[in-house]
């Protein structure tokens, strides 16, 4: 079952800070880092900056090992931002199948989780949940790097369940 990060999941400091120690908590339960592929789908480009914010030293996930990889091959998760546009929908397929079991897949923004300003149109498949699975929702137009955080900290707990042989998607 997907989930979806509250609107205004994680907003101060003391929230940052709570999903840091998360984050820490179930890389070590993980026994590794979880690696990143950023697929942009044809997004304005809001959503990957905040990405890019998420990465960078306000918010420091990757000081966890959280990073940005070049090849789906080497990914635990895939961020996606964008409404799949009808360019984009062959090489998100491909990126999806490209990456190594078990995988989470986090859609970020108003654009992959329901369509947004796209909604309808022609050019584009949004939502993502049409195109491939989707473990994890982090609306927004675009969200706040707190709550992409918040969306890895799902993602990696669903991971932690499907390695316990736990649930499965
Ligand atoms: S959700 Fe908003 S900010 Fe993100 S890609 Fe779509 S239009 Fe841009």
């Amino acid at each position: 079952m997907a989930i979806t990060v509250p609107a205004n999941g994680g907003s101060n400091s003391p929230e940052l800070e709570r999903l840091e120690r998360r984050i820490a908590q179930l890389c070590r339960f993980i026994g590794r880092s979880p690696w990143v592929f950023h697929i942009n789908s044809g997004s304005c480009n809001g959503c990957d900056i905040e990405i890019i914010a998420a990465l960078t030293p306000r918010y420091d996930a990757e000081r966890f090992g959280v990073k940005l990889v070049g090849s789906p091959r080497h990914a635990d998760i895939l961020l996606v931002t964008g409404p799949v546009t009808n360019q984009s929908l062959e090489r998100v397929k491909l990126a999806y199948e490209q990456t190594p079991e078990p995988k989470m897949v986090i859609a970020v923004g108003a654009c992959p989780t329901g369509g947004g300003v796209f909604y309808e149109s022609p050019f584009t498949n949004a939502p993502l949940d049409r195109v491939i699975p989707v473990d994890v929702y982090v609306p927004g137009c675009p969200p706040r790097p707190e709550a992409i955080l918040q969306g890895v900290v799902l993602a990696l707990e669903k991971l932690v369940e499907k390695l316990k042989g736990g649930s499965e998607k």
